[in-house]
């Protein structure tokens, strides 16, 4: 039998023929850039509060989406979803109510000096939007970014996001810095190479000519590996970026609502004012929804000398379900319940690491997990096949995560907001398993 989009032969032959059919239709649809994940791909037709449903009818627990991140099909917004298209969906170009009572509701659940907001469709676009609002403000062009970011796919930022792979170049205004690898560097240093990196950056991008711009940083670092800790270590960096004249954009799509815990925000982990915001994926559980926050200053120059409009974004419907997401957030207590199951899932690994050879490291903020896998704890050396197994193995097991980092060897877990106790026990149950078996 043929490779079909990337599966071995032996993969292949587990899938059913409905799903080997799928898979071909997708190739030849939709062409070779699309990635299914798992060695079984899932053929997933429904989806309630923590669960995803197979075809079969079997469910799986969702800890890996981060867009439907306040559950699958959540009442609540499904009804302001359809409340409001049954109403009106145009765009911003008319006076509407909406967009401006979630402005002012989303507005508040940020510090004070981040007053205005824009609305764009994905996580990507507000990224490149605020990309040339740094640009603009500061009438430079270079972007420091981490080494294996990654920050969405127009033009611009793609090339920003080295971790989509070989086929990537980066462009000559941008330079890197080093993940902050707790658990490489030592917790003791991370704060210090950031700084020392980010200052060496800035000075080889004047020393090639080119006026630097922005810091772009993910707030919890997910494609670098999910680095949270130690609380803080940003400030340094952060203030010598902007010390220096840049603008510090914290990229808030992946540690936004309420993901890393009590702090809305990812960067109020480590106590830092950004210059702009963006948001994306949880925001509107899944209805495209997407946006930058700003100082008023910054984004005030912007727009005085170019006109901004997104056909789609900012509509009646996005706004809706924005609204809808804050008031589940708040009226479910969201942002207590992503740090009392993130902590009590961080022991739970904690206890595992007891037992499991595998695990070199647990951390994570809120429910934003990371668990790297080593083949030996003295050299840290990655266990990158091993990853693939588990994450495999839980899967067959009923439970979805996946895996980050530039060697893919940590298990990348993200439970929904609304995981309870019985869930995490599922997910820590499911992981004790597939490490046993992985490592039999
Ligand atoms: N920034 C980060 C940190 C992301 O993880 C992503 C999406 N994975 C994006 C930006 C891009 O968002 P979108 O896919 O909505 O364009």
């Amino acid at each position: 039998m043929s490779m079909i989009n990337g599966f071995s032969p032996a993969d292949a032959e587990r899938l059913s023929d409905k799903e080997r059919s799928l898979i071909e239709r997708r190739e030849r649809l939709l062409g070779p850039a699309y990635r299914l994940f798992y060695e079984r791909p899932l053929h997933t037709v429904r989806g309630e509060g923590v669960w995803l449903y197979d075809e079969q009818g079997r469910r799986y627990l969702d800890a890996y989406n981060n867009v439907a991140s306040v559950g699958h099909c959540h009442p609540r917004v499904v009804e302001a979803i359809s409340r409001q298209a049954a109403i009106l969906n145009t765009h911003t170009r008319y006076l509407q109510e909406g967009i401006l009572d979630y402005a002012e509701q989303l507005l508040a659940t940020f510090p004070a000096g981040l007053e205005r907001v824009m609305f764009t469709c994905t996580g990507s676009e507000a990224n490149d939007l605020a990309l040339r609002i740094a640009r603009h403000y500061t009438g430079g062009s270079g972007v420091i970014i981490t080494r294996f970011a990654y920050h969405g796919v127009t033009g611009d930022i793609a090339e920003l996001s080295p971790s989509l792979g070989a086929g990537i170049s980066l462009p000559a205004h941008a330079r890197t810095v080093r993940a902050p690898d707790a658990y490489r560097l030592g917790a003791e240093h991370v704060a210090k190479t950031l700084v020392e990196d980010v200052r060496a950056a800035i000075a080889d991008l004047r020393a090639h000519g080119i006026k630097p711009a922005a810091l772009l940083l993910d707030g919890i670092f997910a494609s670098d590996g999910v680095f949270p800790d130690p609380a803080g270590f940003l400030a340094e960096a952060v203030a010598l970026a902007r010390a220096e004249g840049l603008l510090y954009i914290a990229d808030e799509v992946q540690s936004g609502f309420a993901r890393t815990g009590a702090n809305m925000w990812g960067f109020q982990r480590h106590a830092v004012q950004p210059d702009i915001v963006t948001l994306g994926k949880p925001m509107g559980n899944g209805q495209p929804i997407a946006g930058v926050v700003a100082r008023a200053e910054v984004i005030e120059s912007f727009g005085r000398s170019v006109r901004y409009f997104n056909t789609f974004g900012g509509n009646p419907v996005s706004c809706a379900a924005g609204q809808a997401v804050l008031e589940v957030i708040r009226d479910e207590g969201l942002q207590q319940r992503s740090a009392e199951i993130g902590a009590y899932l961080l022991q739970g690994f904690q206890r595992l690491a007891e037992r499991h050879e595998l695990i070199g490291d647990v951390r994570g903020a809120g429910l934003f997990l990371g668990v790297e896998l080593v083949s030996d704890r003295q050299s840290k050396a990655p266990a990158a096949a091993q990853t693939r197994r588990v994450v495999n193995a839980m899967r067959e097991r009923g439970v979805l995560i996946s895996a980050a980092g530039p060697l893919e060897n940590i298990l990348k877990i993200r439970p929904l907001l609304v995981f309870q106790r019985e869930h995490a026990d599922l997910l820590l149950d499911c992981l004790d398993g597939a490490l046993s078996e992985v490592a039999g």
